[in-house]
């Protein structure tokens, strides 16, 4: 049996791990070595220039990390993987290596508030172009596309508002204009999407969020075609940021739950998402797993699950969620997402916390909106919470 044959419950235990398990440990070890050492200088020689397996130093390569990146991988069904320091490390590695003065990428509007400040701020200082589409005007996105593009830079669903991109129509218009496609796949999680079988050339992941789990750990990772991945992990060599062999340990070991966390998350999300909808103080709910989600029927196409994220809004004022927020006990108040426990935020605090207020005007985010990453705590606890806070407002 093949890897390959595994399904993806399974790989989240079992992918990866076996290659360096050492004196019959079940578990991969952390190494902490920032260097590995060879008697023979030839063999040492040989792994320097790529020719032999090995580690050299602890910036490039490192076993801990290795398995990490090989789990991700075998998830997402490419050919390699690299990883980074973060979500944003990884992205930003990414593009860097892609794209020089000259080159034009086009993206949308509600890309991640870090990735929406590479666009609009640093890219265009380096004679990048960059156009920021409206993100469900797929129409526009192809024109935009059409009128010449190197990179498409898309994510789905968007953070904080849930909105879904037809990925199969617009990876098929980045090809058609010889673009490489790249697909943030932070919020769907390979459990619930996966890019790279919907023709997508690279995808992302902050894996400080749903695939670390636990709140406890920063990461990124990317995975694609071996000819991409190794420009980008050459980028990234050199530049240094590097994910910490501790952090891959806590992103591997929460991986191995992602399945039934992704699972029990998305279960509980469509719950509240269904009563926060017939909430009569609640006046928008954002969530693609609702038949009144503008992409719904796209969701439902290209994803197995809808996810743990929602959003919502009692009204359109951030004085609203500053007495809402307070008033819930069962939820982080914090700037993160995708962990065991449920968080909240508004997006001037989390995802667009980058971006100013005119910024997120400009970028069509609602200042009234709270921003809610559904744990996995019983439903019952979890919508009693919401109705009592909900109450006191
Ligand atoms: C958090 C996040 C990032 C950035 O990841 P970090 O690990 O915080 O650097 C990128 N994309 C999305 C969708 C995110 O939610």
């Amino acid at each position: 049996m093949t890897d390959r044959d595994l399904s993806r419950e399974t790989l989240t235990v079992w992918g990866g791990e076996e290659r360096y398990l050492v004196d019959r440990a079940t578990q991969v070890p952390v190494v902490h070595s920032v260097s590995f050492g060879y008697d023979d200088v030839d063999e040492w020689l040989d792994v320097a220039l790529g020719k032999a397996e090995g580690h050299i130093y602890g910036r490039n390569t490192n076993p801990t990390v290795d398995v990490f990146e090989e789990k991700v991988r075998l998830l997402e069904g490419g050919e390699a993987a690299t990883s980074a320091s973060t979500g944003m490390g990884v992205i930003s590695n990414t593009l860097y290596a892609l794209l020089r003065p000259g080159k034009r990428v086009v993206s949308v509007k509600d890309t991640y508030g870090g990735t929406s400040k590479v666009f609009t701020e640093f890219l265009p200082e380096y004679g990048v172009e960059v156009d920021l589409c409206d993100t469900t005007d797929f129409d526009a996105i192809e024109d935009e596309v059409a009128a010449g593009c190197d990179l498409l830079y898309l994510e789905t669903p968007t953070n904080p508002t849930l909105k879904v991109l037809d990925l199969e129509r617009l990876i098929t218009a980045g090809h058609e204009h010889g673009a490489t496609v790249v697909v943030d796949n932070t919020f769907a999680t390979p459990i619930n999407q996966n890019p790279l079988e919907m023709g997508a050339d690279l995808v992302v992941h902050s894996a400080t969020k749903f695939l670390g789990g636990h709140a406890d750990a920063l990461g990124g990772v990317v995975v694609g075609s071996r000819d991409l991945i190794d420009r980008i992990y050459h980028y990234r060599e050199i530049n240094g940021a590097t994910l910490h062999p501790m952090a891959a340990y806590l992103l591997l070991r929460g991986m191995k739950t992602l399945h039934i966390r992704v699972q029990r998350q998305g279960e509980n999300a469509q719950q509240i998402a269904e009563y926060l909808q017939s909430h009569e103080k609640v006046t928008t709910v954002n969530y693609p797993g609702l038949p009144s989600h503008p992409q719904h029927d796209v969701a439902k196409r290209q994803m197995r699950g809808f996810g743990g994220m929602l959003s919502f809004s009692v009204g359109d004022d951030l004085e609203l969620v500053k007495k809402l927020i307070p008033n819930l006990r069962l939820a982080h108040a914090a700037a993160n997402l995708g962990s065991v426990e449920t968080i909240v935020g508004p997006p001037a605090t989390t995802s667009h916390v980058e971006v100013s207020a005119e910024g997120r005007a400009a970028l069509g985010i609602p200042e009234g909106l709270v921003r809610y990453s559904t744990g996995i705590e019983a439903v019952e606890d979890l919508l009693a919470d919401l109705d009592s806070a909900l109450s006191m407002i």
